[in-house]
């Protein structure tokens, strides 16, 4: 079967995984893979990974795209957000910062996230909701380079 492009990613972000989880035990205990949910606030994550340094978590996630431009709407940022949310629902942390690996850069970005980030996914949240109940399909995107193998293609208005 040919590998999709999706495929493709799933396949070199197992293997970037795994190549960290092989590496020299560090100080920090780092869990893969994890899945996590809140109800309260219907938020719903598979982490790449997060780690535990002995005084806090944080989430860490990795991307194959570019950088995107920095500020509140930067949508990496914003995913990684809502993570850190999921694990101090689960696990009562307060989380400060994310982390993102650009594995196309090889850079690790650190982000300090605050109440005011956390605010702005809920808000997110609640309007993906408000969209649901009303059922209305939203706006496309602006960025059209991301639809291009979108699963959602067929039910969307950009169709
Ligand atoms: S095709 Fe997919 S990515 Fe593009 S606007 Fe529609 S839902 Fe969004």
């Amino acid at each position: 079967m040919k590998q999709t492009y999706k495929m493709e990613y799933g396949v070199k972000k197992h293997e970037k995984l795994q190549e960290i989880a092989n590496k020299e035990k560090e100080a920090s205990q780092k869990y893969f893979n994890v899945y996590l949910t809140d109800p309260d606030s219907s938020l719903v994550g598979l982490i790449d990974y997060f780690e535990f340094d002995g005084n806090e978590a944080y989430p860490v996630e990795i991307k194959s795209g570019n950088l995107p431009p920095d500020g509140l709407d930067n949508p990496h940022k914003l995913q990684v957000a809502a993570q850190a949310l999921l694990i101090e629902k689960n696990f009562d942390f307060l989380v400060k910062k994310v982390r993102i690996f650009y594995t196309k850069h090889h850079e690790l970005v650190e982000y300090p996230i605050d109440i005011e980030d956390k605010l702005k996914v809920l808000k997110i949240v609640e309007e993906i909701e408000t969209l649901i109940d009303r059922e209305k399909i939203p706006e496309p995107t602006k960025h059209q380079g991301k639809c291009v193998d979108c699963e959602c293609k067929s039910y969307c208005l950009r169709a």
